[in-house]
């Protein structure tokens, strides 16, 4: 029987689970129709049949959550399965895109399953990552601080690992082991139900097996798919099994307890990130599928991760940490970050409600943020505009403001609209006041307009109202009150005349460059004199030029590209065909590929000295779509595309925006974005690190490996910065062999602006014959329709984080009256030494999660702060006291004592 090993047989481990994909091709609640009815035969099925042992609930609390929302009534015996071992749930709450979505997104989904899975006796100990499309470097490192030693993986795994398992190590040092599925999560999927069968099945899968199995070494089986049902008659076929033979020890278990019978020894070292689809489909077309879905997710983490939480943890009172609202945000984000949900490999439907999700995040992320930017303006001592910085880097910025309209704005401002006052007195009869009153809904007449101060005052000639006018909105002005008031004494006296006194003199909105601002700190507004003007030259010698004294661009107006420093050749605009899939890019075999266009026109805009743009307009003919039997692009549709330049003063940093009206079907826009120097390497930001890879990707005859790599942020190469705003996608292109003795070297970066397809997947791909879901035609992965996208460039050596906060988290402006205690400048919080990943409150204490991105040790300053650095369960590590050693590419989280 299963219980005793007896020598020779080789030890099977059965675990029963299945892959629950909570949306993909089906919607979520088609999906979840299923899942209930699965789970409802697993409880019947466990709770009658103590010979199904075990059942895996494939390692993400969503599903019990999913169900528990139509059985609320069955929590109990989900309950008394998990304490017994029986039902194995978590670690995760979802399971995710690893490269897709924020280091901080991974990290709270790991956080939510832990905590939601203690409701069920605990979570299973093993960072379990079954479908996921590759997997980040720092993934072992995240693993070992919640306290799991053990993952088991299948996608990405490269060709230098040659058994069952090796050992996964992080930038840092951290490593788990690494169980790898050979054949997949469903290799034991759909067993048989006749014994004899069963060990035919097995002695395949063996031989299958061979190469990566120790002799007498076990067997993983993983008795599930996506989707399927568990089989009753298991238990019975794995005791048939047993009897009928000596060769094999099948035992249905969990994954926990076979992983504690394996050995750590002779097992291969892999560092870094796992991206080979060299044994299977790393699918790394998701990246750039559905660019609106991975702007949202990046506006959405963004408003949470670096402004709304940083900002309501440093600057409202602790009592009012809006808890809730985050929790509900978060939990929005973590479900988007499910591996078909971001990587939008998903019918329509699935990704309208993705995209829902995302918007709904944000919109708690920006109230949150305008609340605690109120907060500021509020408890500010003196009167006026005040500037806030949510990120850790002290740093200047732009800021807009609305200031009384005296005098000549002076040559360090922009003007940007002006609005002449209505002082003055109307006299009206009464209906007319009560009709226009009654249009004010509070103090609020537009978004530059406030109320700020009324009275009433009546006498025997009549009534008189007064409105005090200013740009911001200030508390407690009586308005309902007075409207009230007035409307009493109209009913009095009906006939009587109304004079309505307006006091608003008049202001301007005014651009200009803010004095430096603490990290995580507020100056009042302090405009600083610009040391590099920036200006609109429209008749510079090369084509009109953007120039501020510390980077010049010049565009050429036969092409419509522009040059950075006399480099030429930036924004060249590369449409080809793409007659691929949701999951990756297929190039037909006839490709055609545009990049010239019919017509450029330069259109001037903002002059500077503050802040300079223009737009560089062009027309193209692009290909209608791809042909499928003739396997080349056709037809012809026109398209202008608007690229817009902007520089600012006293920065190198080139901010670009692109939008069109997407008319083509089937195709692939890349701009191209020549490298300084010629580079063998980029360097890509993912989660909590930057990783360095080269110019080829491992992939196999099932699925080419298209060095098309994500990044996340930011992509550094030959000298060139590119951030970004959810353009996932890049590719080092244009490779000469051996510039320098050095290797082959690119002198181009691709970024993919769109990847325009039809089809969910396909058959019979050049780049992936295979399918890797349901053929399903799609429509919106086409993308018809407006496409605006946003990413920046910069020149030489930078700090890479520094430009995402200045491209990404700009300053923030609030408005005050004064009265309260804060003084003009100064800092909630300064962190030092490593880059800041998280600012929040977390079970009453002020919480600072960082990384050292960087490859030496770092001593990360807290100054004036003391605690507990803590893993994240929120155990304690170690204390510190102002500072910190952090290992180089190591992650802290240090928990403040209030
Ligand atoms: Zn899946």
């Amino acid at each position: 029987m299963s219980d005793g090993i007896s020598a020779g047989r080789r030890r099977v481990a059965v675990v029963p689970h299945t892959h629950w994909d909570r949306e993909w091709y089906d919607p979520y609640q088609t999906f979840r129709l299923k899942l209930v009815r699965l789970i409802d035969e697993l409880l019947d099925l466990m709770e009658s049949d103590t010979s199904y042992r075990h059942f895996l609930l494939d390692g993400q609390l969503a599903v019990i959550d999913d169900y528990l929302e139509i059985r609320p009534e069955n929590e109990g015996r989900l309950r008394a399965l998990a304490a017994s071992g029986r039902l194995t749930v978590g670690p995760w709450y979802i399971l995710m895109d690893e490269f897709l979505v924020s280091g901080e997104t991974i990290i709270r989904n790991l956080q939510k399953g832990i905590l939601r899975g203690s409701a069920f006796g605990g979570v299973m100990e093993v960072g379990y990552l079954p479908d996921m499309f590759g997997h980040v470097a720092q993934m072992p490192q995240i693993l070992d601080q919640a306290g799991l030693g053990h993952t088991v993986v299948w996608r990405g795994v490269p060709s230098a690992v040659e058994q069952t398992a090796f050992r996964w190590t992080a930038p840092d040092g951290s490593s788990v082991r690494a169980e790898y599925l050979v054949a997949g999560y469903g290799n034991g999927a759909a067993l048989p139900q006749d014994a004899k069968q069963l060990m035919r099945r097995l002695g395949a899968l063996e031989e299958e097996f061979a190469s990566f199995l120790p002799e007498d070494g076990p067997m993983l089986l993983m008795n599930g798919s996506d989707h399927l049902r568990p089989q009753p008659w298991l238990g019975r076929v794995v005791s048939e099994a047993n009897a009928l033979q000596d060769d094999y020890d099948l035992a249905i278990t969990t994954l926990a307890d076979y992983l504690a019978g394996t050995s750590d020894e002779g097992l291969v070292e892999w560092r870094g990130e796992l991206r080979s689809g060299y044994r299977s489909n790393v699918l790394m077309g998701v990246g750039s599928n559905r660019v609106d879905v991975k702007q949202e997710a990046a506006r959405a983490e963004r408003s949470l991760e670096q402004l709304a939480e940083p900002l309501s943890a440093l600057f409202v009172p602790t009592e009012d940490w809006p808890a809730p609202f985050l929790d509900v945000a978060w939990t929005l984000v973590v479900r988007n970050s499910a591996h078909d949900s971001i990587c939008a490999c998903s019918a329509d439907d699935v990704v309208a409600a993705v995209l829902h999700r995302y918007a709904e995040a944000r919109h708690i992320g920006e109230g949150l943020t305008e609340q605690a930017l109120d907060a500021v303006g509020r408890s500010m001592a003196a009167a006026g505009p005040v500037v806030v910085n949510p990120t850790a880097h002290q740093r200047s910025g732009l800021v807009e403001v609305i200031v009384p309209a005296v005098g000549d704005a002076g040559p360090d401002f922009q003007v940007l609209s002006e609005r002449s006052g209505m002082p003055g007195k109307i006299t009206l009869d009464g209906e007319t006041v009560r009709n226009m009153l009654g249009l004010l809904q509070g103090a609020r007449i537009d978004d530059q307009a406030y109320v700020t101060d009324c009275s009433l005052a009546e006498d025997e000639t009549g009534l008189d109202v007064t409105m005090v006018i200013g740009p911001e909105p200030r508390d407690g002005v009586p308005v309902e009150e007075i409207k009230r008031e007035l409307y009493t004494r109209l009913t009095a006296r009906p006939d009587t005349e109304v004079r309505l006194i307006i006091d608003q003199p008049p202001v301007r909105r005014l651009l200009s460059l803010q004095e430096p601002v603490p990290g995580f700190g507020w100056s009042s507004y302090s405009p600083a004199p610009l040391t590099h003007r920036v200006r609109l030259d429209q008749d510079g010698p090369g084509g009109p030029t953007l120039i501020n004294g510390l980077v010049a661009v010049t565009v050429d107006p036969t092409t419509g590209t522009f040059s950075l420093d006399g480099v030429p050749g930036y924004g060249r605009l590369v449409d080809d065909g793409d007659h691929g899939d949701t999951y990756n890019y297929s190039p037909p075999a006839h490709d055609s590929v545009v990049d010239t266009p019919t017509s450029v026109t330069v259109v001037p805009g903002e002059l500077g000295p503050v802040r300079a743009g223009l737009d560089i307009v062009t027309t193209y003919d692009w290909p209608a779509e791809v042909d499928g039997s003739a396997h080349a692009r056709t037809g012809s549709r026109p398209v202008t595309v608007t690229t817009s330049v902007e520089l600012r003063a006293n920065e190198p940093i080139v901010r670009i925006r692109t939008r069109f009206d997407n008319p083509s079907r089937d195709h692939r826009l890349r701009v191209h974005l020549p490298l300084p120097r010629p580079a063998g390497t980029s360097r890509a930001e993912c989660a909590f690190t930057v990783v360095e890879r080269g110019l080829t990707a491992e992939g196999r005859a099932g699925e080419f490996g298209l060095p098309t790599f994500p990044s996340r942020r930011f992509v550094q190469a030959g000298g060139l910065t590119v951030v970004h705003e959810g353009l996932l996608e890049y590719e080092l292109i244009d490779v000469i062999e051996d510039p320098d003795g050095s290797g082959p070297a690119a002198r181009t970066l691709a970024l993919t602006l769109l990847r325009a397809t039809g089809m969910l997947s396909r058959l019979g791909m050049s780049l992936r014959p295979l399918p890797a879901g349901p053929m399903d035609v799609l429509e919106g992965p086409q993308m018809i329709g407006p496409v605006d996208v946003h990413y920046a460039l910069v020149v030489g050596a930078v700090d890479p984080y520094e430009v995402v906060d200045d491209v990404l988290v700009p300053l923030q402006v609030s408005g005050s009256f004064g009265g309260g205690d804060r003084p003009a400048r100064g800092t909630e919080l300064t962190v030092e030494g490593a880059e800041v990943s998280s600012v929040r409150r977390s079970s009453g204490a002020l919480e600072v999660r960082v990384f050292n991105p960087s490859d030496q040790v770092t001593t990360v300053e807290l100054p004036g702060r003391a605690g507990w650095l803590v893993d994240l369960r929120g155990r304690p590590v170690s204390p510190f006291e102002g500072s910190f050693e952090l290992r180089s590419h190591g992650i802290a989280t240090a928990r403040i004592a209030d």
